[in-house]
């Protein structure tokens, strides 16, 4: 856990957040300021910065949030219409919260490509 980030203190349930799914390697969290009807967040436990630090021994991970996004996704009624998926990567992709997440938005028509 890293004491000042945001998503650490969520899961330790230090700080309030609309968690609607959690196992024992990530939480699903809805976003508090949400870009489409549909907005939930995949969060690994364990904190990682961003992308970049995803190693070899983390695969299995990323493929299991993969997943994750995909049963969120089904469950919040989006699989028919489509969604999206997105890991903002760093300051020019817009990272606001360093502890690595995946966005699942839906329930809107999307542009490509994204601003
Ligand atoms: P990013 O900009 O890709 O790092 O995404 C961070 C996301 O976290 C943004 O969409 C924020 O709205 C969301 N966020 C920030 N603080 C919270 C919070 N306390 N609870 C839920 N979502 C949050």
């Amino acid at each position: 856990m890293e004491e000042h980030c945001i998503f650490c203190q969520i899961i330790a349930g230090q700080r309030p957040g609309e968690i609607i799914h959690q196992d024992d390697r990530l939480i699903v969290l809805r976003d508090i300021n949400p870009q489409a009807p549909t907005h939930v967040l995949i969060i690994p436990r364990e904190h990682m910065e961003s992308l970049n630090d995803a190693a070899q021994s983390d695969e299995a991970l990323l493929g299991y949030m993969l997943r994750t996004a995909a049963k969120v996704a089904n469950q919040e009624g989006l699989a028919e219409n489509g969604y999206r998926v997105v890991i903002n990567t760093g300051p020019q992709a817009g990272q606001s919260v360093y502890h690595l997440h995946l966005h699942v938005l839906g329930g809107r028509p999307m542009r490509w490509p994204p601003g």
